[in-house]
């Protein structure tokens, strides 16, 4: 081929650092790039529960694509892709199309609601900038109205979270600072807001250490975080969350409910005709779907097997910067004209789950397991390593978390 044009979709972790990668990789001359994205900013997607509760702003966690990517090697368009054809090697744009002979899909996840009754309309999810400035702004709101009201609603002040996975843990765990700001802020008495953490799985984050389970939920309800484990979310409607617990059925008021319950690949992607196993489309070891040599997915759309486990690897940020980097390596390998693409297996290098500003826990060098100081520590080296990566020292300087003290 001369010049292939290679469209990129998503500038999540995925998507830019594949950009980031050819932009090194590759000559101007080698291949024509583009990378499409429906907002003009990257968005570190780990961070997005602190701008959710408020303890951090939006601002922080993310930056212009094009501060970030070399535009005299990446043309960058924004725009939100509707459609994409692999069969024509077409992508559609809410505002065109794009023709493509290679295409790296890093479109992201999407909520999972299994059609519970009322989640979609009522409930709010972490998505992405856009839904956590939403939750932050929904939660403060209700703080505020609290006391404007005559009769005195509890459903403003209950604030439940569903699921306990990481997601949901790292959520509540914001959530317990912020509440004494906001009680403080708005006058309301801290013993009469509520935050709720409903877990259908007989345990707070399934399949994890349950040493490291037991420190999470002990570092949470001593700063007021309610725990109801074994119970099913049914139902969620504008001022009450429904949920099954020993086969009774219990109901919480509340105006507040984020879902942090499960997470699929983004729908555009099964709807492009790919294979799809529960919202994941699986790839080859190359990271192409099964029929399509010219489609590479990387991210939380591609579904990778763990051999060993005979389970999929979990869509997480770091497996999805790992996949980057390999697509990119193999694209250079295929405008260079060599055939040989290499496999892909993650290397997982720990898990670490923050528990607020002042407290994480996690497994690092396999089974090395970290609390308190040092896995918040050990968070913020990570998100610092990352933009490092993307955009070295400046960008470290610019967005990173320095102050390991607090
Ligand atoms: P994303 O990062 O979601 O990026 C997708 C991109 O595609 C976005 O920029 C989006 O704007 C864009 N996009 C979507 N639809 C369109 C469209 N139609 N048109 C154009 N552009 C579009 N993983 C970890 O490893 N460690 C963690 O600590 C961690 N913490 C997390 C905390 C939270 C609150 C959440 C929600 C997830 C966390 N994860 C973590 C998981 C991790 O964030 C995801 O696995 C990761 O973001 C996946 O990367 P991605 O590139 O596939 O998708
Ligand atoms: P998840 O699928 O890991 O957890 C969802 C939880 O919700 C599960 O515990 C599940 O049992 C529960 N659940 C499902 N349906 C329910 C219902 N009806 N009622 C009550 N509970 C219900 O999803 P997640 O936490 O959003 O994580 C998504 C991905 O992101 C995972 O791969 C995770 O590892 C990754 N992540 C990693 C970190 C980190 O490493 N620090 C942080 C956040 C997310």
């Amino acid at each position: 081929l001369n010049r292939p044009n290679i469209v990129i979709l998503g500038a999540g972790y995925g998507g830019i650092m594949t950009a980031s990668k050819l932009q090194k990789k590759l000559s101007a001359d080698d291949a024509n790039i583009t990378l499409v994205n429906k907002h003009s900013y990257h968005y570190q997607t780990t961070w997005l529960h602190e701008n959710a509760a408020g303890t951090l702003h939006h601002d922080r966690t993310r930056m212009e694509v094009n501060s970030v990517i070399d535009t005299n090697k990446i043309n960058f368009v924004q725009e939100a892709v509707t459609g994409i054809d692999p069969e024509n090697k077409k992508v559609s744009l809410e505002n065109g199309e794009l023709s493509y002979d290679y295409l790296v899909i890093g479109l992201g996840f999407e909520a999972a609601t299994f059609g519970i009754q009322g989640l979609l309309e009522n409930a709010f999810t972490i998505n992405d900038i856009n839904s956590a400035r939403l939750i932050r702004q929904h939660i403060e709101y209700n703080f505020a109205k609290y006391n404007n009201e005559k009769d005195k609603k509890q459903e403003r002040l209950n604030l439940v979270v569903g699921g306990a996975g990481f997601t949901g843990i790292e959520f509540v765990g914001e959530l317990a600072n912020r509440v004494p700001e906001l009680c403080k802020e708005y006058d309301v008495p801290r013993e009469n807001v509520r935050i709720i953490n409903v877990e259908a799985a007989p345990t707070a984050l399934p399949g994890f250490d349950p040493e490291l389970v037991e420190y999470a939920m002990n570092s949470l309800e001593a700063r007021g975080v309610e725990f109801k484990i074994g119970a099913m979310i049914k139902e969620v409607t504008a001022d009450k969350l429904v949920y099954e617990q020993d086969e009774e059925i219990e109901e919480v008021p509340t105006n507040t409910v984020v879902w942090a319950a499960g997470v699929r690949g983004n729908k555009l992607v099964e709807d492009a005709g790919f294979e799809s196993n529960r919202g994941r489309t699986p790839v080859r070891e190359d990271l192409r779907p099964n029929g399509y040599d010219d489609v590479f997915i990387v991210g939380d759309c591609a579904l990778v097997m763990n051999e060993e486990t005979e389970r999929p690897y979990p869509p997480t940020a770091q497996i999805a910067i790992q996949e980057a980097e390999h697509t990119a390596e193999n694209m250079k390998r295929i405008v260079q004209g060599n055939d040989h693409l290499e496999p892909f297996t993650p290397n997982i290098q720990g898990t670490v789950a923050s528990l607020g500003n002042n407290d994480a826990m996690g497994v690092i060098f396999d089974d090395k397991k970290i609390y308190g100081w040092s896995a918040t520590a050990m968070k913020k080296i990570i998100d610092n390593r990352y933009l490092l990566k993307l955009g070295g020292v400046g960008l470290v300087l610019k967005k990173g978390k320095l102050n390991f003290f607090k």
